[in-house]
Order: C-alpha cells, then structure tokens, then sequence
C-alpha cells in the first residue's frame, strides 16, 4: 500500500490524540498525550486498531494544529503511535513538539525507515512485516505480543538483534491472556533478560 505524504510530512492523518495514562511497556504509569495516526500495511489478525488501517478515512491533519491541541493538556511526555507512524516522515511533528519541551515516545513495528527524533522508541516486530534492520540498534524497548508458544522463538530472533541496553518485553496478546501469561510468567522466570508487560490501561478503562 501507498501512503500519501502530503507536504513532507506537514500534514498527517490524525485518527485522534487524547490525554490518558501510557498501559504498557517501559513508560507503564506515565501520563502521555497520544497522537494516533491513521494508516498501516502490517495486517496482524489480532490488531485492536483495525480502523487505522486506512489512512483516507483520516483528513490530514497540519502538524501545528496537532501539537497545538497538545499544548492544551499538562502533558510532558507525547506518544506517537498508530496504525505504523513509520509510513510518514515525522521529523516536522518532532521538530515541534520538541520546540515545546516535550518528551516524545514512539511506538512502532519499524516495518518502515525511522524518522524524527524521539527520547524513547518502542520496537514491536510483527513477523508480517518484519521490522527494517536500521531500527533494531536504536530501539530503547523491545515489545514481543505472545499470541501462541512460537512467539517465543519470534522473541528470541529479535532480541538478537537489539542494542545491549535495550529493555526487553514479553506482552501477552489481549484475547491470548488467560491461556499465554502463566506461560510468559514461566518464559520470564526462566529467562530473566525478558520482563512481562501488561495492557494496563484495558484494567484500567482507559484509551
Ligand atoms: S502493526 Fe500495529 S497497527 Fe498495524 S496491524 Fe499490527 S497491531 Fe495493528
């Protein structure tokens, strides 16, 4: 699929921002404004953001509406996600989000080349589309969903692949839950390089 860049990335199709607390990964607890953007190729059955996927449902967007909307809450950390963020050239978002003093968190499957500049990069590979080889030594965390016993090998692969210092993370996939976290707590206890993240914010009845 073709994503319409319009104007370098000066207008991006918002899905929606709202204010709320990060559930998982590292950043789990924090308070962050989400931008969501629309758009993403990867295909993964289990996605809970399937009305992402096509970004011409989404009216682009220009980046100072975005980040001025932003300014309106409290917030000090940003997370960009999706959809892939990745389809569009994000340098003109970060640039001014960051002009502002804000953190900004990316959240990708790194199927596409990075751009921008972000204090913190969530790696989530989808064996779909497995994620460019550039990103692998910038990811800060790596992000496995444990749907079934072979992620595990998918988990392994990419942690190979990953800087040193790179924070690494077993989530079970939503539906999985039941069946897969006694056996991630297990995985986990017998291979402690690896630390569970949950999907906090679906306890919480939270976006
Ligand atoms: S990469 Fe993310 S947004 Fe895209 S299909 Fe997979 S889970 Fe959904």
């Amino acid at each position: 699929m073709k994503f319409p860049i319009l104007k370098e990335g000066a207008l991006l199709p918002l899905v929606e921002s709202f204010y709320t607390i990060q559930g998982e990964g590292f950043n789990t607890g924090k308070p962050a404004y989400f931008i969501r953007l629309g758009g993403c190729d990867v295909g993964c059955s289990w996605c809970d953001a399937k009305e992402t996927w096509n970004p011409s449902l989404y009216p682009p967007v220009p980046v100072e509406d975005i980040v001025k909307e932003a300014l309106n809450y409290p917030a000090k950390a940003i997370v960009i996600t999706g959809g892939e963020p990745l389809n569009y050239p994000l340098e003109k978002l970060c640039s001014l989000l960051k002009s502002n003093g804000l953190e900004i968190f990316l959240e990708t499957s790194g199927s596409s080349s990075i751009s921008g500049n972000f204090d913190w990069i969530c790696l989530s590979p989808k064996k779909k589309k497995p994620p460019v080889q550039e990103i692998y030594k910038i990811a800060s965390e790596l992000k496995v969903i444990i749907e079934n016993e072979e992620d595990f090998i998918w988990a392994e692969k990419n942690k190979a692949l990953v800087g040193n210092n790179c924070m690494l993370y077993l989530q079970p996939e939503w539906s999985r839950i039941k069946t897969m976290l006694p056996v991630i707590i297990e995985y986990v206890k017998a291979n402690p390089c690896w630390n569970i993240s949950l999907q906090t914010h679906k306890y919480m009845n939270i976006p």
